[in-house]
């Protein structure tokens, strides 16, 4: 046998050998790994992407969380009043691009809801058990794995802009495309929607606050730093 041939050999023994002592682990035992979209992109670890507080790579970006107050429809704060806007590392980015992008309109934008622990999600979905409308805790949200954002703008003095409904109200008018006469809340609401857009984001069709990366299913569901 050539001497390369031996080598190969050895080394093609040895690595079977390796692979005999190894727990039968879902690679091995012929499941093809999950992968996402057209583009069969990869699921993506914490680490990767880690959940990062979004207020310093955003500059300018106001945060007033509606499920730190009583004021959301399960009527009772689900997170604690200091909770931060925690959002992948990668989804803040993008966020900072849109920001940039709303300066120059004069707008900056209000986060409304980042990151969700699991237990608010699970709160949310007793108060609406709605498929659609609040995600079934049992798959975990968009939000559970910090890929999507609820978003308003406020004029770049923090003073509030006209906008076609509050967050979080369930009617025909939530809907990104609903029809609104011509005036300041469509233009703002449009205006939010191609700055988030541009910036490689998508907006939910039923609402025209929520965006979240493409394919955030590859994101695994997040948990809450230890401080
Ligand atoms: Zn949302």
């Amino acid at each position: 046998m050539h001497k390369g041939a031996r080598r190969l050999a050895a080394s093609a023994a040895r690595a079977a050998a390796i692979l005999a002592l190894l727990p039968l682990s879902a690679g091995l035992a012929g499941e093809a790994p999950r992968t996402f979209g057209p583009e069969k992109l990869p699921e993506v670890t914490d680490a990767d992407d880690p959940l990062v507080d979004a207020q310093p790579l955003v500059p300018g970006l106001v945060v007033r969380l509606t499920y730190a107050t009583a004021s959301n429809l399960a009527r009772r704060a689900l997170y604690p009043p200091d909770m931060k806007c925690l959002l992948r590392r990668s989804v803040a980015e993008r966020l900072a691009q849109a920001q940039r992008a709303l300066a120059r309109s004069q707008r900056t934008l209000v986060a409304w809801d980042c990151f969700r622990p699991k237990e608010a999600q699970e709160a949310l979905w007793k108060a609406l058990p709605v498929p659609g409308a609040v995600a079934d805790p049992q798959k975990g949200s968009l939000h559970e794995r910090g890929v999507a954002i609820d978003v308003g703008l406020l004029a770049l003095d923090g003073s509030p802009v006209p906008l076609p409904t509050h967050h979080d109200e369930f009617n025909a008018r939530t809907h990104a495309d609903a029809p609104l006469p011509d005036g300041p809340a469509k233009q703002n609401r449009d205006l939010l929607i191609r700055a988030l857009h541009d910036a490689g984001f998508r907006v939910n069709p039923k609402e025209w606050w929520h965006f979240s990366r493409l394919w955030g299913y590859r994101w695994p569901v997040g948990r809450l730093p230890r401080p």
